[in-house]
């Protein structure tokens, strides 16, 4: 149940009576957009924004399952699809949406026009299946905008600089959003999703975990980064990095969601810990034999996204790497030469929280709940606003509850008792 504890929200453009014409993003993800009677009601939703003024562009995913759909008939057809060709079907989905949604705007009055990425101007590397975004180049939305029409651009896709085709990686339409809005300095990123916004846990294993009014970029991006599936991690640094304030909020209601802003002192004096987040598809790596630079320089060449790195000894590293990865890192390990064994039975409980910072004991406290309930963390990690432990994979729901619980998370913050 959301609780207004405190007061963040900007305005959205168009609101005061004699505010200049905003921009406003709005991305709907799958599940909003999961059939047409749902498309007609988000092409209502961007109608009304549209009519209260803003201009808009809206970002759609993909229908329902369609990418998984996709990507599943690319194995059919071939073991190894190549990954050009992969961008190529996978991209087709949002494109749908779009070109949809537009049909049902026309219907409603407005004037609307289905961009694909490239068209859109998101230009991207050339890495295929996690491009990065490089350039946005807009023109064609500002003129569409200036002809006064709604713009509907496909996510999760942009043209590479050799003209090729390539998508942004799972949840790429957050990333398409967010880059639209910086470039377009749109006044919000607004994220419709199938949920309300951000909670101290998931909904569905903690049904007493709360709604955040409000977190900041950083705790977002551990979140995001840690499990929280509500964002694409990309997309949480992209807005960060070009301040672009993010309003995670419900495709099925017109209630306010979740805020990522700029760290304010309120959020320190609030909460210790803002939530909890799993996940249960990393996987674990010992190496030996090789050197720090050696090693990360070879991934990163492979284009695997490693999150926790551990030096445990002078010769050995151990480091995680989400499981989807796992056929690069096996060949970038075998390439090196060096011993090594990885250990996919783990999965990984995280507390969050900017307040952590100005709290001590965090750590103590969490080892303490987790010993209570015999799980044994194996690896632990730290940031300034995070813990985290990677535990046996079948102990992380308890440890996700036993954390939620006894940090009180599912009271609000101002009741609870930091000791
Ligand atoms: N449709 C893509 C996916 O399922 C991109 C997105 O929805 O953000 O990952
Ligand atoms: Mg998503």
């Amino acid at each position: 149940v959301a609780t207004t504890e405190y007061e963040p929200v900007p305005a959205v453009a168009g609101q005061a009576d004699d505010a200049p014409l905003g921009t406003v993003v709005m991305k709907f993800g799958g599940t909003s957009v999961a059939d047409p009677e749902r498309l007609k009601a988000v092409a209502k939703r961007i109608v009304a924004a549209r009519e209260q003024g803003s201009r808009v562009v809206a970002v759609l995913s993909a229908m329902g399952d369609t990418t998984d759909d996709l990507v599943a008939l690319a194995y059919e057809m071939s073991p190894r699809p190549k990954p050009r060709e992969l961008d190529m079907l996978i991209s087709v989905g949002e494109r749908i949406s779009c070109a949809l949604a537009a049909m049902a705007i026309h219907d409603l009055g407005h004037e609307a026009i289905s961009l694909t990425g490239s068209q859109a101007g998101i230009v991207t590397d050339t890495v295929h299946g996690k491009a990065k975004i490089v350039d946005v180049r807009a023109r064609r939305i500002h003129e569409a905008l200036d002809e006064d029409r709604i713009v509907l651009v496909a996510g999760f896709q942009g043209v590479s600089t050799d003209f090729d085709i390539t998508t942004l990686g799972r949840g790429g339409s957050d990333t398409t959003a967010v880059a639209l809005a910086a470039a377009l300095g749109a006044e919000a990123c607004e994220i419709y999703t199938d949920v309300e916004g951000v909670f101290t846990a998931d909904p569905r294993l903690i049904p007493e975990a709360r709604l955040l009014h409000a977190v900041s970029y950083e705790e977002m991006l551990e979140m995001a980064a840690s499990g929280a599936k509500v964002l694409q991690l990309r997309s949480v640094e992209f807005a960060r990095n070009h301040g672009v304030l993010l309003h995670v909020r419900s495709s099925f209601s017109p209630a306010n969601g979740t805020w990522v802003i700029e760290e304010d002192e309120r959020m320190l004096e609030k909460a210790m810990i803002s939530g909890v987040t799993h996940t249960l598809e990393e996987t674990l790596y010992w190496v030996e034999g090789v050197t720090a630079p050696r090693l990360f320089a070879a991934l990163a060449e492979a284009s695997v996204n490693v999150d926790t790195i551990v030096q445990t000894s002078e010769s050995e590293i151990v480091f995680s790497a989400p499981t989807s990865d796992a056929a690069e890192v096996a060949g970038v390990l075998d390439g090196l030469g060096v011993p090594w064994r990885s250990r996919d039975d783990l999965g990984k409980v995280s507390l969050i929280g900017a307040g952590m910072k100005s709290h001590p004991g965090v750590a103590a406290k969490m080892f303490a709940v987790l010993d209570e309930e015999s799980i044994e963390p194996q690896i632990v990690t730290t940031s300034p606003i995070k813990v985290a432990c990677h535990v046996p994979r079948d102990d992380v729901e308890r440890a996700v509850r036993a954390l939620h619980h006894a940090f009180e998370l599912h009271r609000p913050e101002a009741e609870r008792q930091h000791e």
